[in-house]
């Protein structure tokens, strides 16, 4: 796992000194990261992390990491400031408001885009019937697939119903369960299985630009 972040750090370029993540919970708390929150440690490990499920920040080079293996990575730029936010939404995420509070730290949901990245999908995602009825108060009967529930369509609504325009909501079109050459997958791996990590940053060059 350390070889992968340090492989994954020098692929993008970022510092992973600089990286930060959260112990995931699968609520909807968002930690300020104007610094990272344990420095340097990004390649140390899962354990020692403040707990939250979002990070926020306006520091240019503070890499943020979200991890999933069917939750869904979403990625939040403010489109006329430096500042990023990233989420880590499965359906609890969801439902509690983990996108929703997210973008209320970026502070102007009409001039943020977002990236709802590879999770699992409604082919994928069969769910009791009181979880469904919940995807469909809560955001649309749409996100309903027969016995299964569609996260990314979920994530998309929450986005878009909090002020994101959808011309800038960007999916990816990807079931993490189907395609075990591609990604992790828990529903289909179990718990020991690796995770997809979803990054975004400042990138301090085009601020200097
Ligand atoms: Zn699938």
């Amino acid at each position: 796992m350390r070889e992968n972040r340090r492989r994954l750090a020098r692929a993008l370029g970022i510092d992973p000194e600089r990286a930060t993540m959260v112990h995931q919970v699968h609520g909807a708390g968002v930690r300020d990261a104007a610094a990272p929150l344990r420095p340097g440690r990004f390649l140390g490990g899962l354990s020692g992390w403040p707990e939250g499920d979002a990070l926020v920040t306006r520091t240019a080079g503070v890499a943020l990491a979200v991890m999933g293996a069917d939750c869904l990575p979403v990625l939040m730029w403010r489109r006329d400031a430096p500042a990023v936010a990233a989420a880590h939404a499965g359906w609890r995420g969801l439902v509690d408001g983990v996108l929703e509070a997210a973008l209320a730290a970026l502070g102007d949901p009409a001039r943020t885009a977002a990236w709802v990245g590879p999770g699992i999908g409604p082919c994928c995602y069969p769910v009791d019937a009181a979880l469904r009825s919940r995807f469909a108060a809560r955001f649309s009967p749409a996100t309903v697939r027969g016995d299964a529930v569609d996260l990314a369509g979920a994530a998309v609504g929450a986005l878009v119903a909090a002020g994101v325009p959808a011309a800038h909501v960007r999916t990816v079109a990807a079931c993490t369960s189907c395609e075990p050459a591609r990604f992790y997958s828990y529903r289909r791996d179990g718990a020991a299985t690796g995770r997809q990590a979803g990054l975004v940053w400042i990138d301090p060059a085009i601020l200097r630009g």
